[in-house]
């Protein structure tokens, strides 16, 4: 099953059950100030959820573009090493605000998995939070699953929320077993981080607004807001494992195995930097058409970072020349069809890709030069120097992520202290020449590396939280 006839198939599921079909929004949140990009089906609904605005209907549905780099949920490490991350990707909806709740939901999704789209139920598997014994009870006693493939997990996985504040709840979750060749244990086991239980979809009970002292609020009416990722599903529906094997995905790896010279399969590391540049184009492209710039903050950062970091592997792969843009018509061959406004912004989005990439070029060589001579020089077992993470991204334009990146890859740690040290003096040094004409070159270097630091709060739209940047 293609795609596209996937987003159909759910979009009419619902529709044909009293659902209005939605629209997917922009990556940016409108009047959201919490929220560096859409990173939930529910984000365009947060008011609704809230009661803080009306809507002519109770239920909706809806297959969202969604952008997780940056923020709390942030999955820019994980891309290119596991099947199923990307920072750009498409979540399917449906969302009751005060209508059906929970056994109305399961019942739906059951439906749709095991009979609309056939999956055999033993290879599915679900999970509920611990103490929600409402759900439990709908999916054992209601709807007959197999308790040998149920588990109840604890907050961390069964807890959802958006953001550091606003809808949240309980929630349960759907997996796919991939099968036993693949390493990783059932949810809720020791291993359970690796591919063999992917998670499909997660329906989330939405009963609670959190404050940012981390009180929670009962909403106004218990809802429903569900998450389904297309291209997980699009997986387990082409019978492939991993998400880069899908439509979605494979005529962009084809096309920058084209121009790299490279075949996909053959090399590992040549695979993840393939894969790194399919996601990446899709998240940038999606970003520039919803109106994100390359910058120095915010949004506009995170943008920078994603051009940089494939720019990187696309070295890796030998691409001496720039080349990111051409990923672009393949993407829009892709996609286009679904989101014309990206085929509108197609040009745009080369034009920008061309400058940011030959802007990066100019420093990424020697960057690259000094990064080595450090690596060479580095005692067994020793970190990289946070002297030396500084001046990357000072002097070289390395982001803290890119270095992280190819340390990664190395087996090496990064010194953060040392990196926040150097920071820290360097902050002290700006401050105390700021004074009349250093003043533009000050602020834009202390944006830079604020913007770096792991873990500090995001200042420029009021407080995302960094974590697990690096
Ligand atoms: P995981 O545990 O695999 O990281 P998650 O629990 O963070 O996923 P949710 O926040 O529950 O994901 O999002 C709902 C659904 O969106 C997931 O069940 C999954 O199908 C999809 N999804 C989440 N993150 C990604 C991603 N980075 N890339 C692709 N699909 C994703
Ligand atoms: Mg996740
Ligand atoms: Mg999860
Ligand atoms: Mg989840």
């Amino acid at each position: 099953m293609r795609s596209q006839a996937i987003r159909q198939a759910f979009l009419d599921f619902f529709a044909a059950r009293g659902h209005e079909i939605v629209p997917s929004s922009p990556l940016v949140p409108r009047n959201d100030p919490t929220l560096l990009f859409t990173n939930a089906g529910m984000v365009p609904f947060k008011d609704t959820f809230l009661g803080l605005e009306q809507r002519p209907y109770r239920r909706a549905v809806s297959a969202q573009r969604c952008m997780r780099a940056g923020g709390k949920h942030n999955d820019l490490e994980n891309v290119g090493y596991t099947a199923r991350h990307h920072t750009f990707f498409e979540m399917l909806g449906n969302f009751s605000f005060g209508d059906y709740f929970k056994r109305e939901v399961i019942g739906y999704a059951w439906t749709f998995l095991t009979e609309v789209l056939k999956l055999p139920p033993e290879r599915l598997w679900v999970t509920v939070f611990a103490e929600d014994r409402e759900a439990e009870d709908i999916w054992l006693r209601e709807m007959g699953i197999d308790p040998a493939r149920f588990s109840r997990c604890g907050e961390k996985d069964n807890f959802w929320s958006m953001g550091d504040t606003g809808p949240c709840g309980p929630c349960s979750e759907i997996f796919y077993d991939h099968g036993p060749e693949i390493p990783g244990g059932p949810p809720g086991s020791p291993d359970a981080d690796g591919d063999r239980y992917i998670e499909i979809w997660n329906l989330v009970f939405m009963q609670y607004d959190r404050d940012s002292s981390g009180r929670l609020t009962p909403l106004p009416k218990p809802s429903v807001d569900t998450g389904m990722g297309l291209e997980r599903l699009a997986a387990v529906l082409q019978g492939v494992h991993n998400n880069y094997d899908t439509d979605l995905f494979q005529p962009l790896i084809q096309a920058a195995a084209d121009i790299s010279g490279k075949v996909y399969g053959a090399d590992p590391a040549a695979d993840t930097s393939l894969r790194v540049l399919a996601d990446h184009v899709r998240a940038c492209s999606f970003l520039m058409a919803d109106g994100v710039l390359p910058s120095n903050e915010g949004r506009g950062y995170v943008l920078r970072r994603i051009i940089r970091r494939a720019v990187r592997h696309g070295r890796k792969l030998g691409l001496g020349d720039i080349f990111f843009h051409r990923l672009v018509p393949p993407l829009v061959s892709v996609m286009g069809e679904a989101y014309p406004e990206l085929r509108r912004a197609e040009r745009d989005i080369q034009g920008h890709l061309r400058r940011e990439e030959a802007r990066f070029r100019e420093t990424l060589e020697r960057g690259l030069e000094l990064l080595e001579e450090a690596i060479g020089g580095l005692a067994p077992g020793a970190p990289i120097p946070g002297e030396v993470i500084f001046r990357l991204s000072d002097t070289y334009g390395f982001p803290v992520d890119l270095t992280a990146d190819i340390a990664r890859e190395r087996g090496l740690a990064l010194d953060m202290p040392g990196f926040e040290a150097a920071l820290a003096e360097q902050r002290q040094r700006s401050r105390a020449a700021w004074v009349g004409s250093g003043e533009v070159k000050a602020d834009r270097l202390y944006h830079d590396l604020a913007m770096e630091l792991p873990a500090t709060e995001f200042l420029g739209y009021g407080g995302c939280s960094g974590a697990g940047r690096v």
